[in-house]
């Protein structure tokens, strides 16, 4: 009987489910669009918010290093905007014809027999736009992303009661904060949720159905792949293969996946458990 139970595991794929950062992370970051989309915030900074343009070189890389993204830390700070609105303008001008279609990572997603699932900080507007130019939009059972996290009317964002609120008028000065390091002023939250903090996260997983322990996760973000493994993942850093503190795997590219895993092939497929194609699946990620 033990015997028959420890073959029967060994059967077993260590994975249920592989779950895919986009932006970089599926396309190069040659392509130039996570240049282009930094420009775009600095853009909707200086024109909708009415921030001077000597301030926000400093003000982009503060946010993002302490919230995870500029839109997060903008508005925790005090900025109030319209989410669609920011990512209209954000990604509605992006260089979207730089994305080919890759028919090289199509036939390796549709030849691994797990669930795929996207999870990225971006709309879902932009999501869809880049899995189509990749060609890879039947290649996923699931796309999590901001809608999937947050809520898209800016009046229901979740501000918890005892969190100090900040609103309008009242914007903390963050380049000070950190210039001055003044211990008694703690930094705004923020209503946002997105990677890498740990409850995004792990929310995402609650929300997708996901077992953290039977999930390997992409990301090109250094930061996402250690909260990622704070949370329970096994990670796959991608645009590098250097591995770093957190990463189980590093690959220079997505396309080295086969060589770099190959275990992820080396599993027994039931007929009716493969999610190449498209297999219509019960899991309603999408936002
Ligand atoms: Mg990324």
């Amino acid at each position: 009987m033990v015997f028959e139970d420890r073959f029967r595991q060994a059967q077993r794929p260590k994975y249920d489910c592989l779950l895919f950062d986009l932006d970089d992370t599926l396309y190069p970051l040659s392509s130039g669009i996570a240049a282009s989309c930094l420009q775009n915030i600095k853009d909707y900074m200086f024109e909708k918010l009415g921030i001077e343009q000597s301030k926000l070189p400093d003000l982009c890389n503060l946010l993002y290093k302490n919230y995870g993204t500029t839109m997060a830390g903008l508005r925790a700070i005090g900025y109030d905007f319209d989410y669609d609105e920011y990512h209209n303008f954000v990604h509605g001008r992006l260089p979207y014809d730089n994305i080919k279609p890759d028919p090289v990572l199509r036939s390796l997603l549709l030849s691994l027999p797990y669930k795929k699932v996207i999870f990225t900080n971006a709309d879902k507007i932009h999501a869809v736009k880049v899995l189509k130019k990749l060609g890879l939009e039947d290649c996923f059972q699931g796309i999590i992303c901001f809608e999937t996290l947050n809520s898209t009317n800016k009046n229901f964002a979740s501000v918890d009661k005892d969190e100090p609120e900040c609103f309008g008028s009242e914007i903390f000065d963050i380049v000070g904060h950190f210039r001055q390091l003044n211990p008694g002023v703690e930094l705004p939250k923020t209503p946002i949720i997105c990677k890498p903090s740990e409850a995004a996260i792990a929310r995402a997983l609650k929300i997708a159905g996901l077992n953290p322990q039977r999930t390997l996760f992409f990301e090109d973000s250094v930061r996402n792949i250690q909260a990622g493994k704070r949370v329970g993942l096994d990670t796959v850093l991608i645009g590098t293969s250097q591995r770093v503190k957190g990463a189980d795997y590093a690959l220079e590219s997505i396309h080295n996946l086969r060589e770099g895993i190959t275990e992820l092939w080396n599993v027994e497929i039931k007929s009716n458990k493969g999610y190449a194609g498209k297999v219509a699946v019960k899991t309603s990620v999408t936002a």
